[in-house]
């Protein structure tokens, strides 16, 4: 073995301990951590022969790379939706990498993992009241969500027209019906064979972005012979709308379809008795997408589908890793391998399952139910102010806002309230026109970060 390497190995206390105190160094200044990077310069190296250590490339990282970081998971970071990461959530990504686990089977292949995943999955349901009538699996965000929940519905739409999609491929026979889909839903359209222009839009109710349930059930009617798949939202991104998913219900026990819904992180708000009747209904989804590193505030690279389980082995149709003997009969034993689009997996279930032990029901509840009152707190400043307008109600944790007066400088505001590097918001449209969404799900932020951002709006308008 190489002496770098060996040295590291005789180092390894010294170099988690350096380690450690990066990262404790960061989080203590997290609050203060710029949201924008101001030297955009990035200084390349070379591969070098021998090395420079696990010491020597966190001194390189720190003189060079750690000032482009910004502070995502800081409390002003309010563009896309974005979580933070909460102490539990990192305890549990720290030792995911530790203990480096290949999750895959809860019995008979020595590492057991996989059964741990399977708890947290319980564990999350049991967060957001959902009956234990699905199995779920961890994969690395909503996108992904999505494409499994959809891809195991496609495989339920074909065999409902007696074709079996995994082996014989994709046929025209099936839409996919939704009326404000998350740009990831439109995504998973085109690596699922039905393209990007294929989806049926259903028109939404007046002055909502939520589904016009009328408009559903004429084109149910229309597309009778056909293999249907609904896609539901529960938390658009730029209202948080949500569709009525006990109306979408009742449909679907009249006409039969796949009903995925995307619960990224409006099923979050499940965890709210407040804010619970959003999701009512949601437990007769066949497919549901849930994000971990947002609402959830794990670090990046989390998020859960859950398939009902009687569609067990649609699902296994769909991913099976079949042709390799080595890796057993895929009917033979649970593992994730033939439940999901990956081979190999990391244990990403680990960070949830330290924030769900750690935090609990009263918890969550208490993060979401602050992310929503932030959302409130800024929407109420804003209604105030005498330059800004909200050009949506805050139907939960998202703000929508621009000025009041020169619509053609909302971009060039934001532009520069963004490179202040205090508050982070990201630019949408709503009917058309330009807006400013802010959006809360961060466990850190506070009134305080509502009025720094005040100010800090103030003082941009003032330079315009
Ligand atoms: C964020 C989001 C997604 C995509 O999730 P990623 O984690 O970015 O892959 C999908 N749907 C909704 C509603 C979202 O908010």
């Amino acid at each position: 073995m190489e002496t770098v390497l060996k040295n590291d190995i005789a180092n390894f206390d010294e170099i988690l301990g350096e380690v450690k105190n990066t990262g404790i160094d960061f989080l203590n200044n997290l609050n203060e951590w710029p949201t924008y990077a101001f030297d955009q310069e990035m200084q390349k190296g070379t591969l070098s022969d021998n090395g420079l250590g696990t010491a020597g490339s966190l001194a390189f990282f720190k003189d060079h790379y750690e000032k482009l970081m910004v502070a995502g998971a800081g409390p002003r970071y309010w563009g896309f939706v974005t979580g933070g990461a909460t102490p539990a959530g990192i305890a549990g990504d720290w030792l995911t990498a530790v203990y480096d686990q290949n999750t895959q089977t809860v019995e008979g292949a020595g590492d057991i993992s996989a059964a741990i995943e399977k708890e947290t999955i319980r564990l999350l349901c049991e967060l957001v009241y959902l009956p234990q009538d699905f199995n779920g699996g961890f994969v690395t965000g909503a996108t992904m969500s999505n494409f499994t929940g959809l891809a195991v519905g496609r495989q339920w739409a074909g065999q409902k027209i007696g074709r079996d999609i995994s082996r014989d491929g994709m046929t025209n026979d099936i839409v996919v019906l939704g009326a404000t889909p998350h740009s990831s839903v439109i995504k998973s359209l085109s690596m699922l064979g039905f393209g990007s222009n294929n989806l049926v839009k259903i028109k939404t109710l007046p002055g909502r972005e939520a589904i016009d349930i009328q408009h559903l059930e004429d084109k149910l009617i229309s597309f009778e012979g056909k293999s249907v798949i609904v896609n539901c939202s529960a938390g658009t991104v730029n209202t948080v709308d949500f569709d009525d998913i006990q109306a979408i219900v009742a449909l679907k026990k009249k006409y039969g379809f796949w009903l995925h819904i995307d619960a990224a992180f409006g099923g979050f708000a499940a965890a709210s008795p407040r804010h619970h009747h959003l999701l009512n209904g949601w437990e007769q989804a066949d497919s549901i997408a849930i994000d971990c590193h947002k609402w959830l505030n794990v670090p990046y690279d989390s998020a859960v589908i859950l398939v009902r389980k009687e569609h067990d082995r649609l699902q296994i149709k769909t991913f099976q890793n079949t042709n390799a003997p080595y890796l057993g009969d895929p009917s033979d034993n649970f593992s994730y391998l033939n439940f999901l689009p990956e081979n190999s997996r990391r244990f990403r279930a680990l960070p949830a399952w330290f924030s769900l032990t750690a935090y609990g029901r009263k918890g969550f509840q208490s993060i979401v139910e602050n992310s929503i009152a932030m959302a409130n707190e800024l929407a109420d400043q804003i209604s105030e102010s005498t330059f800004l307008e909200l050009t949506a109600p805050v139907r939960l944790n998202v703000v929508c806002f621009r000025l009041k007066t020169e619509q053609s400088k909302n971009a060039e505001f934001l532009n520069r309230l963004n490179k202040r590097g205090k508050v982070f918001m990201t630019p949408t449209t709503l009917a058309g026109n330009v807006c400013i969404r802010a959006a809360f799900v961060n466990y850190r932020t506070s009134k305080e970060d509502i009025e720094i951002a005040m100010q800090e709006m103030e003082e941009t308008y003032r330079s315009l």
